[in-house]
């Protein structure tokens, strides 16, 4: 079996060659180890060899692991799955950055819950870009009212789009998806000045969402191994 160690070189390099073939600095594309389902020990073990930020799915796994982790420096959590907006307090207290901000009753409750003593939480509006009835996320013209609405707030920062394209699909389908998100993203970003992340692309896919213009890919298996 492969160690974490061996799967964060691998996807680095996948990362470097993908930024090479598209001819772009391999610093504009940041990793984001998914560490969901697998233990602490295993985001210790991706932490050593130099990962910082880590992205979570279930909020209860968010807060157990930051709790046992707290000890790390500098490490980041990213909150990457579905809002129930119950459960939007733990994620405005523990989370520094969150991919999946599909509706404006998310965004109000994660400002109010913001604890004054942290840095404004930073905010993706995750997009269906392609309009699955099972996905969330909103729909491309959706998008600028979310954005002025989470710009209204001190307590967050508007810092980009995230998607998970169709699964499965043929890899023209895929880039055409891919290239509608970062026009979508470079129209955001020429009205927002802070806007610098397009989160799009996992482990089956990374390469073609780095060609197509991702900022931060989001891989998992590639890196833990499968999930059981
Ligand atoms: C699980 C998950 C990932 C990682 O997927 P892999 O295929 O394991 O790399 C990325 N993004 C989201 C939103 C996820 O839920």
């Amino acid at each position: 079996m492969k160690s974490i160690a061996e799967g964060l070189i691998e996807v680095r390099k996948q990362i470097a060659i993908a930024c090479e073939n598209s001819q772009r600095e391999q610093s504009s594309v940041q990793l984001l180890a998914v560490s969901k389902t697998k233990p602490a020990t295993a985001v210790q073990a991706a932490y050593q060899q130099g990962q910082h930020k880590f992205g979570e799915n279930y909020v209860q796994e968010l807060v157990t692991k930051a709790q046992q982790l707290a000890d790390l420096k500098d490490i980041e959590w990213h909150f990457i799955g579905p809002i129930q907006s119950n459960k939007t307090k733990d994620i405005a207290k523990t989370a520094a950055w969150v991919h999946s901000v599909d509706r404006a009753k998310i965004i109000r409750r994660l400002a109010e819950q913001r604890p004054s003593g942290l840095r404004p939480l930073n905010v993706l509006i995750q997009v269906n870009i392609d309009d699955e009835e099972t996905k969330s996320g909103v729909a491309p013209s959706q998008i600028a009212e979310l954005a002025a609405l989470v710009d209204d707030y001190p307590q967050l920062r508007l810092r980009g789009l995230m998607t998970i394209p169709r699964a499965n699909s043929d890899e023209a389908q895929q880039q055409q998806s891919f290239e509608h998100m970062a026009n979508l993203y470079s129209e955001l970003s020429s009205q927002y000045p802070e806007v610098d992340t397009l989160s799009m692309g996992m482990s089956g896919d990374l390469e073609l969402a780095i060609a197509c213009g991702s900022t931060l890919v989001r891989v998992g298996t590639a890196i833990f191994g499968a999930r059981t």
